[in-house]
């Protein structure tokens, strides 16, 4: 199985990206991701202040993949996140939600094992691993991986994790996916500015569809029973503002129901969620039930594996 080592990285997700591996759809390969401080954190006495914030929030990659052209959707099967042993979280004056409170920066190392993560000596909580930086390239202008774009990016969402299938609408040709940021555990709001900021062995299987029917703008991604929107914008009003937008669209395109109809099953079924809160762009999701689509087991698309 091919293997991406994390020392091939992107800081930018671009239209210039330059493959660091070609794979057919289909196949299946391993990603090794840094946290998101690029390993700069040792202990708890480095501190974020030290940071070189010019190496933060690496993806690993781009993968482009052979066929993939532009309009189509590229497809990423999220099989396996396999964690490293401790993950770090910190608290940055003047960031989060509770900046203000903070006069000095700290840092607190996790220990994590298979099953959970150990918050402090009395706390511990079941890993929920999930990926904080996932994207294509882009088509016009070049955006850090730190922040959130059509093309993904910092989506900073729970919902992306194993079991996970993500559709990525292709700018560029290969389509050329990085991720990075990978989480032991984030609440939804990830409010004090991170999550459980971990190094990671992604196992993803890639594939394409090819003239879809439907394009998303932005990402979307499918969970065994639910498909889900994710909307970015400069407030969290925004943000879900756009994730119902892509909901609803992505509704009536699939069903074919008239939009009053759609509207009204949004509002009874479809939860709106805080991605997080933290960042100049905020991120929030819609989560739908599957069974819309009329058939539990249905994919969204079609895919070419
Ligand atoms: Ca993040
Ligand atoms: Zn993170």
């Amino acid at each position: 199985m091919l293997r991406i080592r994390r020392e091939k990285i992107t800081y930018r997700f671009s239209p210039d990206l330059k493959p660091v591996a070609e794979v057919s759809p289909g196949e299946i390969i391993e990603v090794e991701t840094h946290d998101c401080f690029t390993g700069q954190l040792k202990s708890e006495e480095d501190l974020i202040s030290e940071v070189d914030f010019s190496r933060v929030n690496p993806a690993t990659g781009p993968v482009a993949v052979k066929g993939a052209r532009p309009g189509d959707l590229l497809v990423v099967d999220i099989e396996n996140i396999a964690l490293g042993d401790r993950g770090f979280m910190v608290t940055i004056p003047g960031e989060g939600a509770f900046g203000s409170r903070f006069s000095s920066p700290t840092t607190k190392v996790i220990p994590v094992d298979k099953t959970k993560f150990q918050f402090n000596p009395s706390l511990s909580f079941p890993i929920r691993p999930m990926i904080g930086v996932i994207g294509v390239a882009t088509e016009k202008k070049a955006v850090p991986c730190g922040e959130i774009g059509d093309h993904g990016g910092n989506m900073d969402a729970t919902v992306i994790t194993e079991g996970s299938r993500l559709y990525f609408l292709v700018r560029k040709e290969g389509g050329l996916l990085a991720l990075g940021d990978v989480h032991a555990g984030m609440g939804d709001g990830e409010v004090v500015i991170c999550g459980v900021e971990i190094p990671a062995l992604v196992r993803l299987k890639l594939g394409l569809v090819k003239a879809p029917d439907y394009k998303p703008l932005r990402p979307v991604v499918e969970l065994k029973d639910s498909f889900i929107t994710i909307g970015h914008g400069p407030s969290l009003d925004k943000a879900a503002q756009q994730a119902l937008d892509d909901m609803i669209d992505l509704v009536v395109n699939k069903t074919g129901m008239e939009i009053a109809e759609a509207a009204m099953l949004l509002s009874a079924v479809g939860d709106l969620k805080v991605c997080q809160i933290v960042d100049p762009q905020k991120t929030a999701r819609v989560e739908m039930p599957r069974i819309v689509l009329g058939d539990s087991n249905a994919s969204l698309w079609k895919a070419k594996f």
